[in-house]
């Protein structure tokens, strides 16, 4: 028997590690040989510790919320019985047959549509022969041996692909831009420096399926001519950099780093560069000057990266998610690619699924989806029979939004026009118990102490938009006169004004996008600040 269990940040925090234990002193108890398989996190986080256990001949069977207690039960039931384990079933990676239901089946999995999560929970993230065994170095071999750099592009440019990191510009034209530019020598860049609250994509993918990003960057540095990439990820991230590093030895040691790439002529190198925690280095001229050795402060564009970047080289910068698409366009096809999504946005998008609802965890959606889909198909809904208040996409960047939108569509686009952003995939969902006001302060004094300081918009604005807010009295608290009282609602349209310069004028997207949750809170739920003010029941 294999015995697989979910070993990423998730499951651990949910215990993993103790059942883990508990699986081998009862194996040695039962005089068992079975093999244990860590694996990363299959996205299911509300459910973990998640464990699957595969018998000779038969389908793998997934059990979800496993304590050490469960465990003896669970082996006796499972390998010596040969039977289901009804009490913690989740369901089976075959056939649905006998009542248990194939995994694709469960509602929090069957409106998924898996690209770049394809392996996470299913392959040991420290096996670079399972990665292998799954389809994995097809598409790098197939880019070296039959495409030219000229190709991939092509192939990416007509797959729509577009960046996850939240920005949406078209990947393609990215690499054609720093393909086109004679130098010596280019770098490509994977921003794995995730910092938005709520957001946790790109550390799965990291901790689960490391070996996709590396063969994604491997892609565009060959499609673009660079010779070294730096993958870099914040210091917050043990398990990620632990297990990239172990993939960045195994690349080595398979031949798939450094000379002669799979005996072609293409040499690439990659290390790991660890950020300390400055959300504003998620900016890529920020990102590059810390790599550089500078303080991480972003500079005016252009020159745009693919111009001038890493030492003032061409550099492409992409983030996880983007990378971890790169092998599927590659191996399937532009056209396969694009036959998922909306009109302007292809493909799938990877959201942190959290907050407020029935199923968090890792979700990977076709675009055009709808918002409501998400919160309460893949989502469950909300718990406690409370009602539905906002979801919050996008992060520091991002805007909550109602029911009345719920059923827009997840594409960059039409998450623009109503008032949030794609983001790099935070989905943060709230009650009706939520307070949209505290909401509000929450990311602004987030957004606050992370400005870098360089221009005066969102230094000097983001501190003022904030002092408003916490003017804006505790929910049916204050009793200011009505001078005071109309003094803040003035505020509120002081409010409004400094939201528009500090967008219209701040020198990177961290302060352009600053005051997007004030704004969103304003349109959708302007009631709410109201009757903070005027202490209407
Ligand atoms: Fe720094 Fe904010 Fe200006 Fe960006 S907008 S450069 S984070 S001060």
């Amino acid at each position: 028997p294999v015995i697989f269990i979910g070993m990423g940040t998730c499951g651990l925090a949910s215990g993993a590690d103790k059942v883990k234990s508990a699986i081998e002193e009862e194996l040695v108890n039962q005089n068992i040989n079975a093999l244990i398989v860590p694996t990363g996190c299959v996205g299911y986080c509300a459910r973990e510790p998640i464990v699957d256990i595969k018998l000779p001949g038969e389908d793998r069977i997934s059990y979800c919320e496993i304590q050490p207690k469960d465990v003896k039960d669970l082996i006796k039931t499972t390998i010596i019985d040969k039977k289901v384990y009804k009490k913690k079933l989740l369901g089976s990676y075959g056939e649905t047959k006998d009542g248990i239901p194939n995994i694709d089946e469960i509602p929090f999995f069957k409106r998924q549509h898996k690209v770049v999560l394809k392996n996470c929970g299913v392959i040991n993230p420290n096996s670079i022969d399972e990665y292998i065994a799954a389809g994995g170095f097809k598409a790098l071999d197939k880019a070296l041996r039959i495409l030219t750099p000229e190709k991939v592009i092509e192939e990416i440019k007509a797959s729509g692909l577009r960046g996850r990191g939240g920005g949406g510009f078209p990947t393609g034209i990215k690499w054609e831009l720093a393909h086109k530019k004679k130098s010596d020598t280019k770098y490509i860049i994977c921003n794995a420096d995730e910092g938005d609250p709520g957001a946790f994509m790109d550390r799965s993918v990291l901790e689960s399926d490391p070996y996709r990003l590396i063969e994604g960057m491997i892609i565009g540095a060959y499609a673009i001519g660079a010779s070294y990439g730096y993958i870099y990820c914040r210091a917050e991230y043990p398990l990620a950099i632990e297990r990239l590093e172990d993939a960045i030895l195994k690349c080595r040691e398979y031949g798939l780093l450094g000379k002669n790439i799979l005996d072609s002529d293409f040499d690439f190198d990659l290390k790991i560069k660890k950020g300390a925690g400055a959300f504003v280095c998620g900016e890529e001229t920020a990102l590059i000057a810390s790599i550089e050795g500078k303080r991480g402060m972003p500079r005016p564009r252009p020159p745009y990266p693919a111009d001038s970047g890493l030492w003032g080289k061409p550099t492409v910068i992409n983030n996880v998610e983007t990378f971890a698409n790169v092998p599927s366009v590659i191996n399937m096809g532009s056209a396969w690619f694009a036959s998922t999504g909306t009109k302007t946005s292809k493909g799938t998008k990877v959201f942190a699924l959290s907050g407020k609802v029935v199923n968090s965890g890792l979700v990977e959606v076709p675009m055009g989806i709808t918002l409501r889909e998400v919160v309460f198909d893949i989502g469950g809904g909300i718990p406690d029979d409370k009602k539905f208040k906002a979801v919050q996409i996008g992060g520091p960047s991002g805007g909550c939004l109602p029911d009345s939108v719920l059923d827009t569509e997840v594409d960059y686009e039409s998450l623009k026009e109503v008032g949030a952003m794609m983001g790099s995939g935070g989905f943060v969902v709230m009650d009706e118990d939520t307070c949209m006001v505290d909401v509000a302060k929450f990311f602004l004094t987030f957004i606050q102490n992370e400005s870098c300081g360089k221009c005066v918009p969102c230094r000097e604005g983001t501190k003022r938009m904030l002092e408003i807010i916490e003017r804006i009295p505790v929910r049916y608290g204050s009793n200011g006169d009505k001078t005071e009282q109309l003094q803040r609602f003035k505020g509120i349209i002081h409010l409004q004004r400094l939201a528009k310069v500090i967008q219209d004028t701040s020198l990177c997207g961290l302060g352009q996008s600053a005051p997007n949750p004030v704004l969103s809170g304003l349109r959708y739920f302007r009631d709410e600040y109201e009757e903070h003010l005027f202490e209407r029941k």
